[in-house]
């Protein structure tokens, strides 16, 4: 039935899965909600099928409603049984305190997301250090943005996704996107780069698979999983000899030049050839109209990132940047795509094992003593940096025993996801909260039903910097609590409760308090600013001050001002193919699917079109290997084995396979993925490893 006018409520609000946080009007009165798309700056009136579909899930049948428990307690053989809030917070708090007393205060870890909002974000963070006086916390981004942010803290002192507006794309005369196909992952942000154009623009894109975004390009280049460092050394080198350096803006704002020039020389373009597969002829193509155009932006993504040299490799796209004047002039610059709704607020507000609000550094002592001041805390009593994402996961069952996970299913996303469900085993006890029962919230001892977004309210922080507002429109299902109200009561019945509100408009003006002075300053910002000028980008450090939409103009943050170039080299995959795992695996997304999969694998409309997970092969390899479309392939690779759908296509090269991460069981190709880790991000080598293909069975 329709809803009822009286009862019946529209609410601008936004899209809950990725970053380009598209603007929506939702209307809820009686369930089901319906929404349309709003004309918001970043998605102007776009939306894609994710976003479509997102009020199905509201009222899914499978939406927790109320905590559960095992039904013999300690027992995770037992079924997961409803129970009332005050016993399930009972549960937590004696397991929390079981486990400090036996093993010390760094035995209970915390595990976030970057789904959630900034407040619960920086109330994550903040619980961990002052509630569970712990340094055991991490968050699913780092397996998605850590990487660029690494390079981009290197490079300008500063890690925002894109320094720019994303509307800057339209105005691009050339743009090279690397690792990166928002034609399948943020297609609204698509209008930009077909603005760009329509005008004369040119587009080229580096991609092991001839995506929906390389097929728009004027070039394709078609790169082995792990080259693209290599590639943008190789790029560089022509700039250099063709004469195509912008030595004024080099000497005026950078520093490091000298080494970069040196080592791109022992990238010939023959030999990046033959690194890559890149043809000398397409690399010097882009190289020309990357120097000749008035406005050019290099934008890298996780194609570029999840690499074990993932840090370098965006560097690497940085100097290029950097050597042809690029970052910091207006309409022109180099930035990264972030995944994530609120992959950028996530990492900025301390849910990181080593930052504090603010993007501060948790061993700065100057840093600790301003975030202890507005906690009203003791700065001695906060823990030190504590372990990123992967090596926490991999220490539970050994150091760490218990764990609280909050909006994250790390059972699918993690890499080599069955060695992370065997150390969720070991846990003695792991609390999920969650809105759907997931891969790693059926392994709980005890379930907390979240809110979903739109039976919250709060801010994200979208892929260009711009704090943006969630809104409530509906009340969640049954018992089902925002997270920041679960942490609030948590840290109530741990003795904290004096420090934590559960009012998200309190908790962003006491973040703003926390980052003020920081990288990320989020001072001035106000929800009613956010919400009469559409968002604003960080930083804003006074409540007079204009936002800062554009980074770099003047200066870098950097001591002396400059940006630094870093000279970085190819050092080869990791995991190279061999005689046993001949091809290189890659893994992505696909455009009707989001991240793990809890929510869109549950979506009615979503699962119509992207039913089943499928692996991409090569004619030529399938041929091999006596495999045809709709063929049952199984993967094997040094971690495991996990069983797809073929899709024969020659989008893919000849020696890559091709499979998406948002199934888990026997489907998950995180089983297959390989968890060595970048040296300065922390970064797992989730897009290349080595594998074997069989055909199993037929369709
Ligand atoms: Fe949602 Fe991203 Fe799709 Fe926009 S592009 S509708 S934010 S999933």
């Amino acid at each position: 039935p329709a809803p009822s006018a009286s009862r019946t409520r529209t609410t601008q609000t936004h899209c809950p899965y990725c970053s380009l946080q598209c603007g929506i009007a939702l209307t809820a009165g009686d369930r089901p909600a319906t929404l349309v798309p709003a004309d918001f700056p970043t998605n102007r009136g776009g939306l894609c099928s994710k976003g479509w579909s997102a009020p199905e899930l509201l009222d899914h049948p499978e939406r927790l409603t109320r905590p559960l428990v095992r039904s013999t307690p300690g027992d995770r053989t037992s079924p997961l049984v409803e129970t009332s809030w005050d016993a399930a917070m009972d549960l937590v708090v004696a397991g929390i305190r079981r486990t400090q007393e036996a093993h010390g205060l760094d035995a209970v870890g915390c595990f976030g997301g970057g789904g959630l909002t900034n407040e619960q974000a920086y109330q994550f963070g903040k619980f961990a250090r002052v509630a569970l006086r712990t340094s055991q916390i991490d968050y699913n981004g780092r397996f998605c943005m850590s990487s660029a942010a690494g390079a981009a803290n290197r490079a300008f002192g500063l890690d925002r996704g894109l320094p720019f507006p994303l509307a800057d794309l339209a105005g691009a005369d050339v743009l090279v996107l690397v690792g990166s196909n928002p034609a399948d992952t943020m297609p609204p942000a698509m209008q930009y780069l077909d603005a760009s154009r329509e005008k004369g623009g040119r587009l080229f894109v580096v991609d092991p698979r001839r995506t929906a975004t390389a097929r728009a390009a004027e070039l394709h280049l078609q790169a082995l999983p792990g080259t693209d460092l290599a590639l943008a050394n190789g790029l560089l080198h022509i700039a250099v000899a063709e004469g195509l350096v912008d030595e004024q803006y080099v000497a005026a704002r950078t520093t490091g030049w000298d080494a970069v020039r040196a080592s791109v020389k022992a990238y010939w373009p023959d030999r990046v050839e033959r690194l890559t597969g890149v043809p000398v002829t397409a690399m010097r193509r882009v190289v020309l109209a990357l120097a000749g155009a008035e406005n050019a932006i290099v934008l890298t993504a996780r194609g570029a990132e999840q690499h074990r040299n993932g840090t370098d490799t965006a560097q690497a796209w940085i100097n290029l940047s950097l050597a042809l004047g690029l970052v910091g002039r207006p309409g022109s610059g180099w930035g990264t795509v972030t995944g994530q709704g609120n992959g950028q607020g996530g990492r900025e507000h301390g849910q990181k094992a080593d930052q504090l609000p603010g993007y501060r550094m948790l061993a700065d002592p100057a840093a600790r003593a301003h975030v202890a001041a507005v906690w009203g805390v003791d700065p001695d009593s906060l823990p030190q940096p504590g372990r990123s994402a992967f090596e926490l996961l991999d220490a539970l069952g050994r150091d760490v025993h218990a764990l609280l996970v909050l909006a994250s299913n790390v059972a699918v996303s993690a890499p080599d996801a069955r060695r992370v469900m065997s150390r969720l085993r070991e846990l003695q006890f792991l609390v999920v909260s969650d809105f759907f029962l997931s891969e790693t919230s059926e392994l709980a001892d005890v379930v907390l039903p979240s809110a979903m977004w739109a039976e919250e309210d709060g801010t994200m922080t979208n892929l260009e910097g711009r704090v943006i507002r969630r809104r409530r429109t509906l009340d969640p299902p049954g018992e089902a609590r925002d997270d920041l109200a679960l942490l609030a009561d948590l840290a109530d019945r741990l003795g904290a409760g004096a420090h934590f509100s559960a009012d998200p408009e309190t908790v962003f003006a006491e973040l703003g308090r926390a980052s003020a002075g920081g990288r990320a300053d989020y001072a001035g910002i106000t929800w009613s600013r956010v919400d009469d000028e559409q968002g604003v980008f960080w930083p804003c450090p006074t409540p007079d001050h204009p936002g800062t939409p554009r980074l770099f103009l003047d200066r870098f943050p950097t001591p002396d001002g400059r940006a630094r170039f870093v000279a970085v080299e190819h050092t080869g995959a990791h995991e190279p193919p061999d005689a046993e795992h001949p091809y290189v695996l890659t893994t992505g997304r696909v455009m009707a699917q989001y991240q793990s999969g809890t929510q869109s694998r549950r979506s009615r409309s979503l699962q119509l079109v992207a039913p089943a997970p499928r692996c991409e092969l090569h004619p030529d390899l399938a041929a091999r290997h006596g495999i045809a479309s709709d063929d049952v392939v199984e993967l094997t690779t040094r971690r495991g084995k996990a069983r797809f759908i073929a899709t024969v296509t020659d989008a893919v090269r000849p020696d890559v396979v091709f499979a998406p991460f948002h199934w888990g069981g026997g489907s998950s190709a995180n089983a297959l993925t390989d968890a060595a880790l970048d040296p300065i991000s922390r970064m797992p080598a989730f897009k290349t490893c080595a594998v074997a293909v069989a055909r199993v069975g037929g369709p």
